[in-house]
C-alpha cells in the first residue's frame, strides 16, 4: 500500500487542528451568549423586584398591596409573570395568565429564596421563563414574590445562533482544508520536481544536475546538496573509469611483450641456450607484472575505503636500518653508494611496520632508479617537532618544479620514455603518499633538475611507548 502523501497528511492535521479550534471558540462563543443573556435577564428581574418592593413597601394588608400591584404591574401580560403569596400561603395577587398555573410551588420558592442567588428557570405550556423569588415584609406581613421573565428570544437568538456556527463551521473548514490542501500542494511542488528530474538521472548522465529553486530556502539546499553529492559521484565514477583505463593500459604492454617473446621462441627450434634466454626474459616479465598487479590491487583497495593500516608501536630506526640492508644490494648493483645516517634512536611511532617498509623501499628504489652512477643515495632519520623526518636524498637526475606534485598522482612518470625503461608504472609514489598520510603524516618532494631530489616523510611520533 501507497504511503498517504505529505501534502494530504499536513492538509488534514490542520483540519482537525483548526475544527478542533473552530469547536471550542463555538461553545465558548455560546457558553459568554448565554452568560449574558442571563445576567440581563437577572438585572431586569431586579429591577422588577425593587418595584414591587417600592410598591407594596407602605402597604397596611393584602388589599393595599393587591392595589398598589395592580397599578404598578401589568397582570394582563404572558411575558413578566407575578404571583405574590401572604403568610398564610392565600395568594394576594397573581397574573392573570397564572390563575390557572402555578409559577413556583410554596414549597419550591422557600428552597430558591435560601440559595444565593434567589433565581429559578421554569417552563410553562412549554415556553421557557426565567425566574426570582424574594420575601417582602409590609404592614408587619411577609409577602412571598416571584417574578418570572419569558426567555423566549432569547433561546431564539441562542438557538439561531447555534444554527449559524452548525453551518458556517463546516463551511469555514472546508475551504481552509481546500485552501490549506492547495497551499502545501504549492510549497511541495519543487520537491516533486526534485523528485522527477533525480528519477531521470543514471549512472550514465551523471553529469545532469538537478535545477536549484531560487528561493534561498530548504528545498533549494536539498538540490544544492544533492547536487553536490551528485558531483562527487561523478568525479568518484570518473575517477574508477580512469583508474581502470590506466590500469588495462599498463598492463597490456607487458602481457603483449611476454606473448611476442613467447610466440617468437616457438616460430622455430632453438637451442637451450636460447630458450633458457628466453624463459629468464618472461619470468623477469612476469615477476614485473605480478607486482604491478599487487600495487593495482592495493590502490583498489585503498580506495574501497577498507581500513588496511594496523596501529601499533613501530621503532623507525630499526625499521629504516633493516630496509636500507635489504635495498644495498639494488645500490650496490647500480654502483650507487647507499648511506644511513639513523640517529641513535629509538624512534616510536604508531602503524603499520609492513607500510612503512614499503614506503622507505619505494623511495631508496626510485632514488636506485632516477641516479645514474656514480652517485650517492642517503637515508636520515630525525625527530623535530615532534614528527619523525625520514628523508632519501639522491644525486640524481631531478625532476622539474612543476613536476614535484604531479609525480604523486596515479601514473604519472615524468618522462615516460625513460621510466619505461625502468619498469615504472608511476604508482609507487601515489602509494607512497597513501601510506604516509594514513599514518597521519606527509610525504613531499624537493628537487632540481640535474642535481638530485629529497623525498620526505614526517610522522606524528608516539609520546607513551607500550612494549
Ligand atoms: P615509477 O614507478 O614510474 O617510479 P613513481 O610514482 O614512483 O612511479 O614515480 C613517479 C615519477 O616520479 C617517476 O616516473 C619519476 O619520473 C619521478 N621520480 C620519482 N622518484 C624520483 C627521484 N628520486 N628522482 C627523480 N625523479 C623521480
Amino acid at each position: 500500500m501507497r504511503k498517504i502523501p505529505i501534502k494530504v497528511r499536513l492538509t488534514a492535521w490542520y483540519s482537525v487542528v483548526l475544527a478542533l479550534g473552530m469547536t471550542a471558540l463555538g461553545v465558548l462563543a455560546l457558553a459568554g451568549m448565554k452568560h449574558s443573556i442571563r445576567v440581563t435577564v437577572d438585572e431586569q428581574l431586579m429591577e422588577r423586584m425593587a418595584a414591587v418592593r417600592k410598591a407594596i413597601g407602605t402597604a397596611e394588608d393584602a388589599a393595599a398591596v393587591r392595589a398598589a400591584l395592580r397599578g404598578n404591574l401589568a397582570p394582563e401580560s404572558t411575558e413578566e409573570l407575578v404571583q405574590v403569596a401572604d403568610e398564610n400561603e392565600q395568594w394576594v395577587f397573581q397574573s392573570s395568565w397564572l390563575k390557572t398555573r402555578r409559577l413556583l410551588a410554596e414549597g419550591r420558592a422557600q428552597e430558591v429564596e435560601r440559595k444565593r442567588h434567589p433565581d429559578f428557570w421554569v417552563v410553562l405550556e412549554g415556553k421557557p421563563f426565567r425566574g426570582m423569588s424574594a420575601t417582602v415584609e409590609a404592614g408587619g406581613h411577609r409577602y412571598s414574590v416571584q417574578l418570572a421573565q419569558n426567555i423566549d428570544d432569547f433561546e431564539e437568538a441562542m438557538a439561531r445562533f447555534r444554527r449559524m456556527l452548525l453551518m458556517v463551521i463546516p463551511g469555514l473548514l472546508l475551504a481552509a482544508a481546500g485552501a490549506g490542501y492547495w497551499i502545501s500542494r504549492r510549497a511541495l511542488a519543487p520537491v516533486d520536481a526534485i523528485t522527477r528530474a533525480a528519477q531521470e538521472i543514471s549512472g550514465r548522465n551523471l553529469s545532469a544536475r538537478l535545477e536549484v529553486p531560487d528561493s534561498g530556502d530548504e528545498l533549494a539546499r536539498l538540490a544544492e546538496t544533492l547536487n553536490a553529492m551528485l558531483a562527487r559521484i561523478d568525479l568518484a565514477l570518473k575517477r574508477i573509469a580512469q583508474f581502470t583505463a590506466d590500469a588495462s593500459h599498463e598492463l597490456r604492454t607487458p602481457v603483449a611483450l611476454m606473448r611476442t617473446r613467447a610466440e617468437l621462441a616457438l616460430r622455430r627450434p632453438r637451442t637451450a641456450q636460447e630458450n633458457q634466454e628466453t624463459i629468464e626474459q618472461l619470468h623477469g616479465e612476469a615477476v614485473r607484472t605480478s607486482e604491478l598487479v599487487e600495487k593495482l590491487m592495493l590502490l583498489a583497495r585503498a580506495d574501497s575505503g577498507a581500513r588496511l593500516m594496523r596501529s601499533e608501536a613501530v621503532e623507525l630506526v630499526g625499521l629504516a636500518q633493516e630496509v636500507v640492508a635489504q635495498t644495498s644490494v639494488l645500490a650496490e648493483s647500480a654502483e650507487l653508494e647507499l648511506e644511513a645516517e639513523l640517529g641513535a634512536g629509538p624512534v616510536w611511532v604508531a602503524g603499520d611496520a609492513r607500510f612503512l617498509r614499503q614506503l622507505l623501499v619505494i623511495l631508496i628504489d626510485n632514488a636506485v632508479k632516477y641516479t645514474p652512477a656514480p652517485g650517492k643515495i642517503t637515508v636520515g632519520l630525525v625527530v623535530e617537532d615532534g614528527a619523525a623526518r625520514i628523508s632519501v636524498t639522491d644525486t640524481g637526475i631531478g625532476m622539474e618544479v612543476e613536476e614535484l606534485e604531479l609525480v604523486f598522482e596515479r601514473f604519472y612518470r615524468a618522462d615516460k620514455a625513460r621510466s619505461r625503461e625502468t619498469g615504472g608504472a608511476g604508482l609507487g609514489l601515489s602509494i607512497g603518499r597513501w601510506i604516509a598520510e594514513g599514518h597521519g603524516g606527509t610525504l613531499t618532494a624537493e628537487s632540481r633538475l640535474g642535481a638530485g631530489s629529497v623525498f620526505t616523510v614526517r610522522l606524528p611520533v608516539r609520546s607513551q611507548v607500550r612494549s
